[in-house]
């Protein structure tokens, strides 16, 4: 069997102005990164002005190591909204060096739905992870620098919170002592780094949609405190110009194509464990303005990923889905049901009916706690038996929930045109977007609220330093924002061993921080961090590049 990146290299593409031109996109809009890969110039008026197409989510049960295709998915539906003759694009997070050169491997698709070219999507791209990882190292570099030069603002070193950023899962960084050594190396203080993907910058460029609008948003943004403990932004340091202008070029979209030469906008990458996970509004935008369907992917689990866009994304920018697909295997729900990743190849009825309760809880959440109209996609493994199949058709039967059966990963476009044809007749179907929770709120009832109905959780558990910060942001004036949930991807929990559906488990809410520019509060729950390891194997080990420049080992 080929793999993902042989499949992807073997595969031919076609210029990216010709992908434009589906999209109704001049080439005098298109600013050309080699041959297949373009930015796009667009603008807030362009983008409004125009008719919307339809918008389609896909999410998916909580992720197990066993993997469940929500990009294969996303790819293959796109494809297929194409071949049964829709005008169709889709809208995606860039990959992040990470995971990549991690545990996870590339994100770019598999199989026969696949995002290309795949190796520069999953290593580098058009360079707007890096753009913002400079920006927001810039930003870093001017709080210390203030403090060294005089410190008129009279930030407190020991109060800073911006930290330092790389898109690299490197845990040496997580805490360290910086401005060591000598005076002139700087104030001596506590400090560490986040991946990139994590960074408020990467939140605040995702949810801009206009140089100007970025501007604003970087210039509330908080740095630390000063000793008399009130804010300090990157507007007081005077750096939301500088850090603009090194955005000028990130904040504009990527434009690729599939295997089947889909239109992709990609762009913008947040993580759904760590950050709001989804893909930048400008490019959803775009998309919807220039296409009638279009795919979007919200990372992780609907918990995770979809929670955030439909409370974060979906209210900030206006948006609301038409049809939210919702992504199973066979396999995770049998791992969910307790059975072993080594045993995944044997028909085992027992471990998936006990597993099945975690798709229906997602199911659940889309339809009752956000309006949504939802679609189940079984994403088919070669080793599905036709009974376990059935079992997990027959559960949703059963609860009245639309099902379909995807074989994107095995057969492109062909293999999602039931799932298509059933989206599109669900996209014309009335919905009505609710939230989780309402921005009046207050920060623990927000919190609270996403525990009970989204989790299924019976209540939350305080450190007292998250209580102590939740006073603090309501007392100046944050209360109001939406919160970002930080949490483990594997569980409904905040233990990521709490598999299946789990019951009477309390959230711990560990620490508070506030993304004023990005326009919410960060909370992070149970053990998650926002810098990630690598694994005892990283994925590292296996990728290499041949004399002829050919990649090799990325999946
Ligand atoms: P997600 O977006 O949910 O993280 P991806 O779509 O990136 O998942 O898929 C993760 C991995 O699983 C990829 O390497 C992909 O090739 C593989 N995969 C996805 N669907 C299938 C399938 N139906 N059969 C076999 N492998 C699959
Ligand atoms: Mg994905």
């Amino acid at each position: 069997m080929e793999t993902d990146i042989e499949i992807a290299q073997a595969s031919t593409m076609m210029p990216i102005e010709k992908i434009a031109e589906k999209l109704g996109i001049m080439e005098n809009k298109l600013e050309h990164f080699g041959k297949y890969k373009a930015k796009v110039i667009t603008t807030a008026e362009a983008i409004k002005s125009k008719e919307k197409g339809k918008l389609i989510l896909v999410t998916a049960i909580n992720p197990t190591p066993a993997g469940e295709g929500k990009t294969t998915t996303s790819v293959g539906l796109g494809d297929a909204l194409q071949k049964i003759g829709k005008k169709a694009a889709l809208a995606l997070r860039e990959p992040s060096l990470g995971p990549v050169f991690g545990l996870k491997g590339g994100a770019a698709g598999g199989g026969y739905a696949q995002v290309v070219p795949m190796e520069d999507l999953n290593l580098h791209f058009t360079g707007d992870i890096h753009a913002i990882g400079a920006a927001n190292n810039l930003v870093a570099a001017m709080v210390d620098n203030h403090i060294y030069q005089g410190n008129s603002l009279r930030i407190d070193p020991r109060r800073v919170t911006w930290r330092r950023a790389i898109d690299m899962n490197d845990r040496q960084l997580r805490s360290l002592i910086s401005g060591i050594g000598a005076h002139a190396n700087g104030m001596p203080r506590e400090d560490g780094f986040d991946i990139t993907v994590a960074s408020e910058i990467m939140a605040v460029l995702c949810l801009s949609n206009s140089i100007g609008e970025m501007k604003q948003k970087l210039r509330n943004c908080i740095v630390g405190y000063t000793f008399d403990n009130d804010p300090v932004s990157i507007g007081d340091l005077k750096a939301e110009g500088a850090v603009a202008a090194l955005l000028k070029d990130a904040l504009k979209p990527n434009l690729v194509q599939t295997l089947e030469h889909t239109p992709v906008f990609i762009h913008g990458g947040p993580f759904a464990n760590i950050a709001h996970g989804c893909n930048s509004l400008l490019a959803t935008k775009t998309a919807l303005a220039h296409a009638d369907y279009v795919v979007t992917e919200a990372g992780f689990g609907a918990d995770l990923g979809a929670e955030k866009f439909l409370d974060i994304k979906c209210r900030m920018g206006g948006l609301e889905p038409n049809a939210v697909v919702i992504v199973t295997t066979v396999r995770a729900l049998k791992m969910h049901g307790g059975a072993a990743k080594s045993d995944l190849n044997e028909e085992n009825i027992e471990a998936l009916e006990k597993g099945i309760p975690n798709l229906l809880k997602h199911v659940e959440n889309i339809q009752t706690v956000f309006g949504q109209n939802a679609v189940v996609a079984i994403n088919t493994f070669p080793k599905d038996t036709e009974q376990e199949l059935k079992l997990l058709k027959d559960a949703c039967f059963k609860k009245n929930i639309l099902v379909i059966q995807s074989d994107v990963w095995a057969k492109g476009s062909e293999g999602g045109i039931a799932l298509a044809e059933e989206v599109v007749k669900v996209c014309d179907q009335p919905s009505q977007l609710s939230f989780a929770y309402d921005l009046n709120d207050t920060i623990e009832e927000k919190i609270e609220k996403i525990v009970q109905k989204v989790y299924g959780g019976s209540g939350t558990e305080w450190t007292s330093k998250a209580r102590k910060t939740a006073d603090k942001l309501t007392a100046l004036g944050y209360g109001n924002l939406p919160v970002c949930m930080a949490k483990t991807q594997y569980s409904l929990s905040d233990q990521a061993t709490k598999i299946g559906r789990p019951k009477d488990f309390e959230v711990n809410i560990r620490e508070l921080s506030i993304s004023a520019g990005a326009g919410f509060i960060v909370v992070l729950t149970g053990n998650i961090m926002r810098m990630p390891g690598l694994p005892e194997k990283p994925a590292a080990e296996q990728i290499d590049i041949t004399e002829e420049g050919k990649i090799t080992g990325l999946f």
